[in-house]
């Protein structure tokens, strides 16, 4: 399989080339050169269909027995056997639980595979990666607990002090990795993303520590995550809706990719909070930046979804200079509009889409407690409210459910009185001892502390 850029002005790569690059060099993102068809014969068991689902991305960089390894080891450390179970909440809707992972949200699915990945491709090559991430919580726990076994990887993180939950920076604070280290920048999420997007285009920079990202635009995360979709299709066998909480478009970006090589899914429900930009998009079809407000499922707080420019390729018959044309256009003006026949084509046949104010998160967090006795996060709760607005009697509709209620113990609290419980594994997560350093907003104290740490 080769990779093309969405931006079509960087180099024509193989997987593991994909992988270790994250973004291209023109700033687009890579996506496959044609979309390879779904095996009609899919085995149950979850580590098995993931490699057979992603095989046909992977070549021929990995076999199909290495992956199927890779993905065996990655799964096992999922706290229930089928790894992504399915729980009925309501007649006709069901919740695919995808927070079983290490650190109890949906990212472990794809960073547990991704820590993998780094690690054969640079054992095989004989080499060293640095990665730096921005967090505003969920991405860099799973990252680090994805990455820290690896042999070859130094890995920075950076969160803003004071702004994350204490569940969330303690699972990356607790880590004693030696190759790992959380930080806390004197900022907000956006400053720490400022400061990684300043090291990656300091080209010298970059390329002397060897950076590397994992954030929601690596394509191995994308790809991984179309498995889950596969499977819920499966567990159903029949076309079936899925409702997605989602801000960067990455999750909802994999379910159009298993529709796109053959998995029955009807529509994909765009599930946003008050930050609803993509919501404000399916409703005029035109993208327009507005400012972030914080909300109770603070993993959608963004102002722009990045993977939407892989669908954009898409809609633009995968012309990468018109669609560097049009985000030309979007960082001048702050906005962009697709044409009525993209829309038919493209969206009316695939996506749904709605919104959930806190007021409305709280009440759905509240009421499935009390009719189900489930405690679900704010994050679920925004997907099961917007689900309930697009169900069909015919249509199975599934909701991901993308973090455990003890991740945001304090929203669970608010609405039903009761303090959700961290899994066994992590009972003991506030005796650990803390290992964390603070750096102010400084783009040169940050990259003289990432040169201290790589080797
Ligand atoms: C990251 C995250 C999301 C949003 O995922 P996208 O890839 O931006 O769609 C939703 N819920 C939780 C719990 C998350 O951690």
């Amino acid at each position: 399989m080769q990779y093309v850029s969405t931006r079509d002005a960087a180099p024509v790569l193989g997987f593991a080339d994909v992988v270790l690059e994250g973004l291209a060099t023109d700033g687009g993102l890579y996506v496959p050169h044609s979309w390879p068809t779904l095996n009609k014969n899919r085995p149950r068991v979850y580590a098995e269909l993931a490699s057979t689902v992603m095989q046909p991305f992977v070549e021929p960089d990995f076999n199909a027995e290495t992956l199927l390894s890779l993905c065996q080891q990655a799964y096992a450390t999922f706290g229930v056997p089928q790894v992504v179970p399915i729980v009925e909440i309501e007649p006709n809707h069901f919740l695919l639980e995808l927070f079983h992972g290490p650190t109890l949200a949906f990212k472990d699915v794809a960073l547990s595979l991704l820590g993998l990945f780094f690690d054969d491709i640079l054992t095989s090559r004989g080499e060293r990666i640095t990665i730096v991430a921005a967090t505003s919580g969920d991405t860099g726990s799973a990252a680090i607990d994805g990455v820290s076994k690896c042999k070859n990887v130094d890995m920075v993180i950076l969160y803003p002090n004071g702004r994350v939950s204490d569940v969330q920076r303690r699972q990356m604070t607790t880590v004693q990795a030696p190759n790992v280290h959380a930080i806390a920048i004197d900022g907000t999420f956006d400053d720490c993303q400022d400061l990684v997007k300043a090291m990656f285009n300091d080209t010298v920079f970059r390329n002397t520590y060897r950076l590397a990202a994992v954030n929601s635009i690596n394509w191995a995360r994308v790809m991984a995550q179309i498995v889950y979709y596969v499977s819920a299709s499966d567990h159903f066998a029949r076309p079936i809706d899925v409702t997605v909480p989602t801000g960067n478009f990455g999750n909802v970006l994999s379910g159009w990719i298993a529709k796109q090589i053959g998995a029955p899914l009807r529509h994909l429900v765009v599930a946003s909070n008050s930050n609803d930009i993509l919501t404000r998009f399916f409703e005029n079809q035109t993208m327009t930046v507005a400012g972030v407000t914080p909300s109770l499922s603070p993993s959608m707080d963004i102002q722009v979804s990045s993977n939407f420019e892989r669908l954009l390729f898409e809609m633009n018959g995968r012309n990468g200079q018109a669609t560097a044309q049009q985000l030309q256009i979007f960082r001048e003006t702050g906005t962009f509009a697709v044409k009525p026949e993209q829309h038919a084509q493209w969206i009316v046949p695939n996506f749904r889409a709605g919104r959930c104010n806190d007021a409305q998160t709280l009440a759905t967090i509240g009421d499935i407690y009390a009719t189900t006795g489930t405690l679900i996060d704010p994050h679920t709760a925004v997907g099961v409210h917007v689900a309930r607005q697009h169900m069909n009697p015919d249509v199975p509709m599934v909701t991901l459910a993308t973090a455990h209620p003890a991740k945001f113990p304090d929203a669970v609290e608010q609405a039903t009185g009761i303090r959700p419980d961290l899994p066994e594994h992590l009972t003991d997560l506030f005796d650990r001892p803390e290992r964390t350093q603070l750096l102010p907003l400084d783009l040169l104290a940050v990259q003289k502390f990432v040169a201290s740490v790589a080797h």
